[in-house]
C-alpha cells in the first residue's frame, strides 16, 4: 500500500497534467486555425473579384472624382472585367487622355473608381467577409493567447532561439515578407487593395459617414493589432503593474487619440489631427497645404496649429526632462505602441553590436537633420508665399515622404519586425526619438540604476533590450544606464532574475554614478566603444 499509493498519485497527477496540457494545446491550435482562416480570407481580397463600371459605381465614385472625369469612362461602362489590371489600364487610358492630371490625382481617381467598380463576394457580402477575415483573425489570436494564463507570467527562455517565428526561421521570414508586401501595396499600389478597403466600408460609413480609404483601413487594422496584442501583453506581464499600466496606456492612446478623435472630427467635417503625434514624427504638420487648411478652419484649426507647436516645443522637452523618453516612446506613441504589442515577440532580434550602435547614431541624427531642413524650407516657403525655395520644397517633401515616411517608417519599420526586431524605426529612423534622446542623454532625470554586486551576468537584460543596448555591460560594472536610445520599456528590469535594474527618476547631476574613466577598459578603447567618445 505504502508503495503503490504514491505511484498511483503520481500517475494520476501526470495523467491530469497530460490531459490539461492536451486541452490547452487544443485551444491554442483552434485559435491558430481561426487566425489563419481569417488571414487567408483577408489575403484573398487581393485576388478575388470582378470589376464593372455601372451607374451605381459612378454614383459612388462621384463622391471623390469630378463628374467630367467620370464622363470619360463612358466607353467602358457596363463592361464586366475579370482582371484588375485590365480595368486599371482602361481607366488609365481614358482618364489621362488629355495628360492634364498629375500622377497623384490620377492615382487617387483610379483608386476611387476601381473601388466603386469592384463586384463579387466582398462587395455582395461585405459584413460576412469582414467578420470572416478581420474579426475571425482577431478572435483566433485571442483564443491562441488564452492558454498562456496557465503559464507563469513573464518572459521565459523556452526554446525561443529554436522558434521559426521568433528567431528568423522560415515562418519569421514569411511573416516579414507578408508585412513588407502589405506596406508596399498600401503606400504605392493602393488600387491592389480596393477589396480589402471595401471590407471596412460599413465601419467607415457608420463612424465617419464617409467612404473608406486605404488610411482608414490601415488605422483600423493598426488599432485592432495594438488591442489584440495588447491583451497578450496583459496576460504575459500580469505580474507587473508597470507593464499593465504601460500597455493600457498605448492601447488608450492608439484607440482614443490616433483612431477615434480624428474619426469623429472627420465625421463633423472638421480638420483632424492625431493630437499626440508630435513634430517631426508628424512631418506633414508644417506642409503648406496643412498650414493653409488649419488657418482657414476657424477656431479648431487655430487650436490644432497652436497645440502642434506647443506639443513639439514645450510638452515634448519638458516631459522628457522629468520622465525621460519613456513617457512618449513606451506610453503614448503609435509606432512605439505597435512595437510594444505586435512587436513584443521579436524584441530579442535587435542587434546589440557596437557597429549597430554607431550606425544607429549616424542614421537617426541624419534623419533629424533632414527633417529640420525640410521644415525650415516648408515654413519659409509658406511665409514667403512660395517665393523662397519654391519648387524645391515640394521636391524635398516628396523625397522625405517616400524615403522616411513610407519606406523607413512603414515598410522597414514594421515589415522588419520578424527580421531585425521591433524597434528598427524607433532606433534607426525616428527624428522625434533623436530629439527625445538628446534631452534624455544630457538633460533628464530618468535613469536605470544598477546594483552591480547582484548581477550574475546571465544576459537576460541585454537579450531582451529591444533597442540593442548591452544592458549587462553596465550592470556588471554597477554603472547606471543613461543611453539616449533607451525607450524605458522596462523589460530589462522585468527579466532580471536578481532585481539588479530599476527605472528611476533622479536629479540630473546624479545620474552618472560611476565616472566613465573608472569603468572603461583598454578593450573598450581598442574596440571603438562609442562610450569612449
Ligand atoms: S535598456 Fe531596458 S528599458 Fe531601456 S530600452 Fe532596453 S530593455 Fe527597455
Ligand atoms: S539580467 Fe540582471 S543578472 Fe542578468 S546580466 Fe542583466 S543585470 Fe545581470
Amino acid at each position: 500500500m505504502r508503495v503503490s499509493r504514491p505511484v498511483q498519485l503520481k500517475g494520476i497527477s501526470l495523467n491530469s497534467n497530460h490531459h490539461s496540457n492536451g486541452k490547452l494545446n487544443m485551444i491554442k491550435i483552434s485559435g491558430l486555425v481561426l487566425f489563419l482562416i481569417g488571414l487567408a480570407v483577408f489575403t484573398s481580397t487581393l485576388f478575388v473579384g470582378n470589376y464593372k463600371i455601372t451607374d451605381r459605381a459612378l454614383q459612388e465614385a462621384a463622391q471623390k472624382v469630378p463628374a467630367e472625369r467620370l464622363e470619360m469612362l463612358e466607353p467602358i461602362k457596363n463592361q464586366q472585367m475579370t482582371s484588375k489590371s485590365e480595368m486599371l489600364s482602361s481607366i488609365n487610358k481614358l482618364l489621362n487622355a488629355d495628360q492634364s492630371l498629375s500622377d497623384y490625382q490620377l492615382g487617387e481617381y483610379k483608386f476611387w473608381i476601381l473601388k466603386a467598380a469592384a463586384t463579387g463576394p466582398f462587395t455582395d457580402y461585405t459584413i460576412t467577409f469582414f467578420i470572416l477575415s478581420i474579426i475571425l483573425a482577431s478572435v483566433g489570436g485571442l483564443i491562441y493567447f488564452l492558454p498562456k494564463l496557465k503559464d507563469l507570467p513573464g518572459i521565459k527562455n523556452n526554446h525561443m532561439f529554436f522558434s521559426s517565428t521568433m528567431s528568423r526561421g522560415l515562418i519569421g521570414i514569411i511573416l516579414g515578407i507578408y508585412l513588407i508586401g502589405f506596406y508596399v501595396l498600401l503606400y504605392w499600389y493602393p488600387t491592389q487593395i480596393v477589396n480589402a478597403v471595401n471590407l471596412v466600408e460599413p465601419v467607415s460609413q457608420w463612424l465617419r459617414n464617409q467612404p473608406a480609404d486605404r488610411w482608414f483601413l490601415y488605422g483600423f487594422l493598426y488599432t485592432i493589432a495594438v488591442a489584440v496584442m495588447g491583451i497578450r501583453m496583459f496576460i504575459k506581464y500580469r505580474h507587473s503593474r508597470y507593464h499593465l499600466v504601460r500597455t493600457a496606456s498605448v492601447i488608450f492612446f492608439q484607440f482614443g487619440f490616433a483612431f477615434l478623435i480624428p474619426t469623429i472630427l472627420e465625421r463633423l467635417n472638421q480638420p483632424s489631427m492625431d493630437f499626440k503625434n508630435a513634430w517631426p514624427l508628424n512631418y506633414s504638420f508644417f506642409m503648406d497645404w496643412n498650414l493653409s487648411n488649419l488657418l482657414q478652419s476657424g477656431n479648431l484649426g487655430l487650436f490644432i496649429l497652436f497645440w502642434g507647436i506647443v506639443l513639439a516645443v514645450i510638452v515634448v522637452p519638458v516631459m522628457t526632462y522629468f520622465l525621460g523618453k519613456r513617457w512618449y516612446c513606451s506610453w503614448v506613441c503609435g509606432c512605439g505602441g505597435l512595437a510594444e504589442t505586435l512587436g513584443d515577440p521579436f524584441r530579442q532580434l535587435s542587434d546589440k553590436s557596437l557597429r549597430a550602435w554607431k550606425i544607429e547614431r549616424w542614421i537617426v541624427h541624419s534623419v533629424l537633420v533632414f527633417a529640420v531642413v525640410m521644415t525650415v524650407m516648408q515654413i519659409s516657403n509658406f511665409i514667403s508665399n512660395g517665393k523662397l525655395f519654391a519648387d524645391y520644397t515640394w521636391r524635398v517633401n516628396q523625397a522625405y515622404s517616400f524615403l522616411i515616411g513610407a519606406a523607413f517608417a512603414g515598410v522597414i519599420g514594421t515589415g522588419f519586425y520578424p527580421l531585425m526586431g521591433n524597434r528598427v524605426w524607433c532606433r534607426f529612423g525616428c527624428p522625434l526619438a533623436a530629439i527625445l534622446g538628446l534631452v534624455q542623454k544630457f538633460k533628464s532625470r530618468f535613469v536605470i540604476t544598477s546594483n552591480g554586486g547582484q548581477c550574475i551576468s546571465c544576459g537576460n537584460c541585454s537579450t531582451y533590450c529591444e533597442m540593442g543596448i548591452d544592458v549587462r555591460w553596465y550592470a556588471q560594472r554597477g554603472q547606471n544606464i543613461v543611453r539616449s536610445s533607451c525607450v524605458g520599456c522596462g523589460i530589462c528590469a522585468a527579466v532580471c532574475p536578481r532585481g539588479v535594474l530599476k527605472l528611476e527618476n533622479t536629479t540630473p547631476g546624479n545620474r552618472y554614478n560611476v565616472p566613465l574613466d573608472d569603468v572603461l577598459t583598454k578593450d573598450d578603447y581598442a574596440t571603438d566603444n562609442p562610450l569612449v567618445y
